[in-house]
């Protein structure tokens, strides 16, 4: 059985309603049992958006966009041949294409579809992203299968100006490198040391412990959709991919499985007057399938690109890494679940 832990802060505040009178306050901080890592569930703030965002004016086409189909094949390059012999990859209205920034061994962008300037959360359906992750994952089989050294391979994406993106047209990227990232380090060797000390799968384990409890969001073929115990930002929900642990490893239904859940996710976020977010899809290294490693689809929401919008990560995420939550994960787990029923 994994346990997950948490620890009372005893926290004492003045209470507002009754005079400054100082009095107990519910405050826990709640431990990740496979990274360790901390965060605090808060009571009675209001960080969540009351209202959606007005987006019209970001998300004006207005003149040049590199990924608008008008400009697309003009600016873009075509891969290296002796990794895409084709050059190009493209499913339906999706691409994927060399990113001319390096942020990783092999740095590429995906368009879930060049002919269309902006998608909102709730414009995105199962085939939308089935193709974006589709042109990824073959992508990802083409570098690995002609680099074999570069065993840390993600897939990854921001949404929106607040969450990181320079680029309205909406787009995802993937990285393929010698040394993983240190999240990607992190999930792998917690993976590795549940393994060694049970000789078991923590993510197979956590999907049927989590199943049809308080985190448990819903099952889309072969994922299986939860709140983290202990999250890592506002509204964060995990789709864990049955078996497999690489993202070359990825078959037809897994992708298509995946896209059902991520649309179903971005449709309670939209529900819910949130627009921006990252997720990140990482791959487990060489022996991460052996080890019990299992791919996990990680999406969080961002602030609303407001105007002077209040960033969702402060001194506590950025320098102490300890996120405030105010929305529990079981709370966050009984909304999204209806987006799966
Ligand atoms: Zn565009």
């Amino acid at each position: 059985m994994i346990e997950f832990n948490e620890v009372s802060l005893e926290a004492r505040a003045p209470d507002v309603a009754n005079g400054g009178r100082w009095i107990p306050v519910p405050l826990v901080q709640r431990i990740d049992p496979l990274t360790l890592r901390t965060c605090r569930i808060l009571t009675g703030v209001k960080l969540q958006p009351e209202n959606p965002p007005d987006l019209a004016d970001l998300t004006n086409p207005g003149g040049f966009c590199p990924f608008c189909e008008e400009f697309f094949e003009k600016v873009t390059f075509e891969f290296e041949r002796d990794v895409v012999p084709a050059g190009r990859i493209r499913k339906n209205r999706a691409a994927i294409v060399p990113n001319i920034m390096a942020y990783s061994g092999y740095s590429s962008v995906g368009i879930y579809d060049t002919t269309r300037h902006f998608i909102s959360l709730g414009q995105f359906t199962p085939e939308i992203v089935n193709d974006a992750l589709a042109v990824m994952v073959e992508h990802s089989k083409a570098v690995r299968s002609a680099r074999p050294d570069l065993v840390w391979s993600s897939i990854s994406a921001n949404y929106l100006p607040s969450s990181g993106s320079s680029v309205i047209h909406p787009h995802l990227q993937s990285s393929h490198d010698l040394v993983p990232m240190a999240g990607q380090r992190e999930l792998v060797e917690g993976a590795r040391r549940y393994n060694g000390a049970t000789s078991r799968s923590y993510f197979d384990d956590l999907a049927s412990q989590e199943r049809n409890g308080s985190r448990y969001v819903g099952t889309t073929g072969t994922v299986t959709w939860v709140t983290p115990f202990a999250p890592r930002g506002f509204q964060e929900i995990w789709g864990i991919i049955d078996g497999v642990g690489d993202l070359p490893a990825l078959g037809d239904s897994h992708i298509s499985d995946l896209a059902d859940g991520v649309v179903r996710v971005l449709r309670y976020y939209e529900a819910h007057n949130f627009s921006a977010f990252n997720y990140s899809l990482a791959g487990g290294g060489p022996d991460g399938s052996t080890m019990g490693f299992r791919l996990v689809f990680r999406i969080l929401v961002r602030s609303n690109p407001d105007a002077y919008y209040r960033s969702d990560v402060t001194y506590f995420e950025r320098l102490l890494d300890e996120p405030l939550l105010d929305v529990a994960p079981e709370t966050v787990a009984k909304a999204a679940g209806q987006f799966f029923s």
